[in-house]
């Protein structure tokens, strides 16, 4: 009953609000990163960024036919100002995370070290900022708390920093993106200059995991 409610008529209803399903199935190039997220209907955006994350996931999957593109949390499929918990800003069907590319044995492909596809992070070097740390010495103890979020993980990938980057490069070209957020230490490690791409504050969690972004 409630699948059936979830898959055939919720879409309709979210449709009514403007908002759209991304797919739920993995044959196609942009996909879910578990299927949990379209179950409990984590997965709706307005249309015009789903035609933004099917492009780029076209173009990423056309210069290599290995990648895919991975989404996590997106909005709930109704009620602006209703926020996806835990993350508040996702409530208007402009938001969505993605996840980082990652390789395997020096292999590239789509899989990802966390199982709900959050609190596996790409830690900073000891040279490099650590915003985490900085956030904590403020007292958001809660900064990195997505690290209890993972429902289990491998530690047997390395972070895809050349695959990453073409992604962040893809969101950031196209003029309906708003804003990016990834950690500063990523930021500069990636080599990333586009002024869209921001800090999200210490009263946020870190980005070192995932990618948000956010459409006009
Ligand atoms: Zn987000």
């Amino acid at each position: 009953m409630y699948l059936a409610t979830t898959f055939l008529i919720v879409p309709q209803l979210a449709k009514l609000s403007g908002r759209v399903a991304l797919p739920v199935f993995k044959s196609g190039n942009l996909i879910p990163h578990n299927y949990i997220t379209p179950i409990l209907n984590r997965h709706y955006v307005k249309p015009p960024l789903k035609s933004q994350l099917t492009n780029i996931a076209d173009n990423i999957n056309a210069e290599n036919n290995q990648l895919k593109l991975t989404y996590l949390d997106a909005n709930f499929p109704f009620i602006d100002g209703f926020p996806l918990l835990p993350h508040l800003s996702h409530k208007d069907g402009r938001k969505v995370d993605l996840s980082l590319y990652y390789t395997k044995d020096k292999i590239e492909g789509n899989l990802k070290p966390a199982n709900s596809g959050y609190g596996i992070f790409v830690e900073p070097t000891s040279s490099e900022q650590n915003q985490t740390n900085e956030c904590k010495s403020k007292g958001y103890w809660y900064y990195d708390y997505s690290k209890l979020m993972t429902f289990g993980s491998r530690d047997d990938l390395e972070f895809d920093l050349e695959n990453t980057k073409q992604l962040i490069e893809y969101i950031l070209q196209d003029s309906v993106t708003q804003k990016v957020f990834i950690e500063p230490h990523l930021k500069r490690r990636m080599n990333l200059m586009n002024p869209k791409i921001k800090f999200q504050g210490c009263h946020s969690v870190r980005h070192d995991d995932h990618i948000h972004y956010q459409i006009k």
